[in-house]
């Protein structure tokens, strides 16, 4: 990717701050419009949730109503762009192991909602063909709906796409410090813009702190981790677990889902507290990536608690029957955590900022980044 470092004297028509998926998607939806972009990077390339993830596209799971067709939306664009952009789907679907009859309960009245459709329980023999690395649980939901990317190679790979095929001008290891349209001053000097869209992840601090309070944000740490089976075998989907269901909106916000949440609060409490729950994915070289919980704090917490790496990698072992492994990687990661699943605001006119406040942004992004290109040209 050409990468500039001495700014364009061309007026663009949108100046996009941070190189994030949020960002990333923004970009994109301004040149289908046939705007002109430009994309402000403070880093040499993205380093904070949106290469942190699990790259995992989840469309069950995520609030009913828009949360959820944001998804479905933003995986469609995934399914679309990836092999163009020579991003790899490394696999797809969700298998979702219930161990207990009230987590039965809650897949059971998932599968009555609208976000169910195309949902359903694997019979026995599509356990045994499909799932043979999960332990013996009560049933497995399977959701078709679902993507994984390697996040930490696509963020690039989806960067340089933008960048050769629809012109979109990236500054890297340029820091935006305000806006004053159409003037965008940077750490490099100033470019000019009609428009300028802020997707800065968790730095609700930096540009437009007073609007971006109104989200009420918290920071939420996640612990993360990567596992190399000893003996190679091939995961047919992601899998999540009964804690899963108590966790994702789309399943927890169901009546049915209150017994469940009682007693996995009763019987698994310091998950519970530690917001654990399980997803696991797999990359091209056969190596897992698990996690993971939830600390929420005003600020990010720089330390990792290995007593939380152990909850997960117990509930793990509760659930995957794949032999040994070694882990192999550990590391930390920050998101918003807000009211609402998502925060947007024009605190100017032609200025939008936006962030996404509930840990889905590989699932939401491309949809949030069309809301937030379509609110800042209203906002002229
Ligand atoms: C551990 C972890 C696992 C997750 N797993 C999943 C998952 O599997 N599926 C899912 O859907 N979501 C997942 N999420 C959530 C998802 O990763 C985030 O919602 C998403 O990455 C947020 O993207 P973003 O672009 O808003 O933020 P970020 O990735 O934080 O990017 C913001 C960018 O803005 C730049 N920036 C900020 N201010 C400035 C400035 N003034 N000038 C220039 N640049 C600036 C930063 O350097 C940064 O690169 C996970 C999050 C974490 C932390």
């Amino acid at each position: 990717m050409q990468l500039l470092t001495k700014l364009s004297p061309k007026k663009y028509d949108v100046v996009i701050v941070g190189g994030g998926i949020v960002g990333l998607a923004s970009a994109y939806a301004a040149v289908k419009k046939g705007l002109s972009v430009a994309l402000v990077e403070r880093e040499s390339q993205n380093k904070d949730a949106s290469v942190r993830n699990f790259g995992f596209v989840t469309v069950s799971g995520q609030q009913r109503g828009e949360h959820w067709q944001r998804a479905m939306h933003t995986r469609d664009v995934w399914a679309d762009i990836a092999p163009k952009a020579g991003i790899d789907v490394e696999h797809s679907g969700l298998h979702m192991l219930m161990q207990r009859p009230e987590a039965m309960e809650v897949a059971e009245a998932f599968l009555q909602t609208e976000m169910g459709e195309s949902c359903r329980l694997l019979t026995q023999s599509e356990i045994v063909e499909n799932v043979p690395y999960l332990k013996k649980g009560l049933g497995v939901l399977y959701s078709p709906h679902e993507l994984r990317v390697e996040s930490k190679t696509a963020i690039g790979k989806l960067a340089n796409w933008l960048n050769q095929v629809y012109g979109v001008d990236f500054y890297n290891k340029t820091t935006v410090h305000s806006i004053e349209l159409p003037m965008v001053h940077t750490s490099r000097g100033t470019l000019h813009a009609e428009h300028c869209v802020v997707c800065p992840g968790t730095d609700l601090h930096s540009l437009y702190p007073v609007t971006l309070a109104k989200a009420k944000a918290k920071l939420c740490t996640l612990n993360m981790m990567r596992v190399m089976p000893k003996k190679a075998f091939k995961l047919n989907a992601a899998v999540m677990s009964d804690l899963s269901f108590a966790r994702y909106d789309g399943f927890a916000q169901l009546p049915e889902a209150r017994g469940l949440i009682n007693l996995l609060d009763d019987i698994q409490s310091a998950e519970r507290k530690a917001g654990v729950h399980l997803i696991v994915v797999q990359s091209a070289d056969g190596s897992l990536i698990i996690g993971d919980s939830h600390d929420y704090s005003d600020r990010e917490l720089p330390f990792r608690d290995v007593r939380i790496d152990d909850l997960i990698t117990n509930e793990f072992d509760q659930m995957m029957n794949i032999g040994e492994s070694d882990i192999t990687q550990h590391w930390l990661g920050v998101y918003p955590s807000g009211d609402d699943v998502v925060f947007k605001a024009s605190p100017e006119k032609g200025v939008v900022v936006g962030t996404i406040t509930s840990g889905t942004g590989a699932s939401t992004g491309f949809a949030f980044g069309e809301e937030l290109i379509h609110l800042v040209l209203e906002s002229k």
